[in-house]
């Protein structure tokens, strides 16, 4: 199993949109089915992922609340009538949904994940059931950053 990663670069990408204030449509689907779903966000939240299951350490809305404030949105596939909210009959056809066969939507339970940062670092989350090293990315060690205190910097 793989994280799903999904983000609709042309609607997050500010290139050439105007930043008045008021929210834009960004597409996420579901980590089950592929249902997609269309969220009329404020400002700016950078994603990190969309997963099944909640990231250790995120604290998640629901869609109705404040989610900017929040940490990520918890979706029920299909069951919010939140007015920023908007199930599309679209479902995705990505390699990552787990089940493509699936009536959809699906009601379960899937997590947005913001991009958090501590000490001026991207927080890195710790997958409960495959944790393995995802692309041998980044020089970093294996452990989270958010286990105990912050190492002595080296200077
Ligand atoms: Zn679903």
């Amino acid at each position: 199993m793989r994280t799903g990663v999904f983000r609709s670069a042309e609607a997050v990408k500010p290139d050439g949109f105007y930043f008045l204030d008021m929210g834009y449509p960004v597409s996420y689907y579901c980590p089950h089915c592929g249902a997609v779903v269309e969220l009329e966000r404020d400002g700016y939240l950078a994603d990190k992922s969309v997963t099944p299951y909640p990231l250790e350490g995120w604290v998640y809305a629901d869609p109705d609340e404040d989610f900017e404030d929040a940490e990520g949105i918890h979706f029920v596939c299909g069951e919010s009538d939140a007015p920023d909210l908007t199930w599309t009959d679209v479902v995705s056809e990505a390699d990552d949904v787990e089940n493509p066969g699936l009536a959809s939507p699906c009601g379960r339970d899937f997590y947005l994940s913001f991009v958090k940062y501590e000490h001026g670092r991207e927080v890195e989350s710790v997958p409960e059931s495959d944790y393995v090293v995802i692309g041998g990315q980044g020089p970093s060690s294996p452990r989270g950053p958010d286990t105990g205190p912050r190492g002595p910097g080296r200077f």
